[in-house]
């Protein structure tokens, strides 16, 4: 029939499968698109902790940590610099400064050639005096808990590909939505198919009482 309701039914019709073609996947983290309806079901695991493996942290607490940036060598020489140690290509050296004797205090920056920085100084019958200063940087960070754990081994299976697999081999994915300007998370991603939201787990909360 014509009627004017025959062509409401039609786009209504198209606007659901569109919608349908959009539909986040319940539990995959949110923001990635799935077919959901290409999907038999979607199993749900719960992961313990290994109480083996629980083991209380030293730092526990512990909000901020240094990590070592670089190592600079300080030296002094008596006399003229050696050229060996101005021609290397291993190193640079960022810094020198002459007194009015003709002495020369410098900063040799080098991360992971200090074996051959020393040989070379070392080698300069010069030199007078030769310190090693290590850099760091200190970074805040949330406080270490209290224990450290791992998660029992679980096997899951693919809700679309029916694939099984240790859950340790999902994969999770972040990409970059330029249109929307922001970021979407898949997780739950399948090792074999691809696909995300392919079955739910459930992490055992680390405040558990009888850890
Ligand atoms: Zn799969």
């Amino acid at each position: 029939m014509d009627s004017p309701l025959n062509g409401d039914i039609v786009a209504g019709g198209h606007l659901r499968r569109r919608l349908v073609g959009l539909e986040t996947t319940p539990g995959n983290g949110g923001g990635f698109l799935n077919f959901s309806s290409m999907k038999e079901e979607t199993k749900k695991y719960f992961i313990p902790i290994n109480r083996d493996t629980v083991k209380p942290n030293e730092n526990a607490g512990q909000d901020s940590s240094k990590e070592l940036v670089g190592v600079r060598h300080w030296f002094y020489i008596s006399g003229e610099v050696p050229t060996t140690l101005e021609l290397s290509t291993d190193y640079h050296i960022v810094d020198m400064n002459w007194d009015s004797d003709g002495n020369v205090e410098g900063i040799i920056e080098a991360f992971d050639q200090y074996v051959k920085v020393r040989e070379v100084l070392t080698s300069a019958e010069v030199l007078d005096k030769h310190e090693l200063r290590a850099e760091y940087i200190e970074y805040g960070h949330r406080p270490v808990p209290d224990f450290s754990f791992e998660y029992e081994d679980v096997e899951v299976q693919c809700g679309y590909c029916s694939s099984k697999f240790s859950h340790t081999m999902l994969k999770e994915q972040e990409e970059y939505d330029n249109e929307h300007d922001l970021y979407l998370y898949s997780t739950e991603i399948c090792p074999v198919c691809n696909r995300g939201g392919c079955c739910e787990v459930e992490y055992e909360s680390a405040g558990s009482t009888d850890l």
